[in-house]
């Protein structure tokens, strides 16, 4: 199977059988994204708890399989870590969507590998980074509840 396929074939898992899809119904931080070139929209809801671990992140959303698909590996890899990682994490992935970061930096996040098919791809850029601005936006929300 050649690597493309295999990319194809992680993303269109995901964006069938997407992980941690859903609401929270107790207190959380809210943050709502969407990329209007191409229709994709997320709503993106976390818990930090009090030792600063991402307790609980869902999100609901629309869009096409790499929005969507995108969304879904990030939850994985990000769900229980320490907010310090989770910041070096998107800033790894917005930076190798862009261009900024050598794209084998995606190999240490197991699934967002498949994202490294997608940086050949200008136009559908925007659709993977989508989710990762609203976590990235979600955080700074939460960083403002702490210092007021
Ligand atoms: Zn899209």
């Amino acid at each position: 199977m050649a690597f493309d396929d295999l990319y194809q074939e992680i993303i269109l898992d995901h964006y069938r059988n997407p992980q941690n899809f859903g609401e929270v119904y107790h207190s959380c931080t809210v943050v709502e994204e969407d990329n209007p070139v191409c229709g994709d929209q997320i709503r993106l809801m976390i818990v930090v708890n009090a030792d600063g671990l991402l307790q609980e992140i869902k999100f609901k959303g629309s869009g096409c399989a790499i929005s969507m698909a995108s969304a879904s590996m990030m939850t994985e890899a990000v769900k229980g870590k320490p907010i310090s990682t989770i910041q070096r994490i998107c800033s790894d992935v917005i930076g190798a969507m862009r261009g900024e970061k050598d794209p084998q930096v995606l190999e240490n996040y197991g699934d967002l590998v498949a994202l490294k098919g997608v940086i050949q791809f200008p136009a559908r850029v925007k659709c993977a980074t989508l989710a990762w601005h609203a976590l990235e936006d979600a955080l700074k929300e939460e960083a403002k509840k702490f210092t007021r």
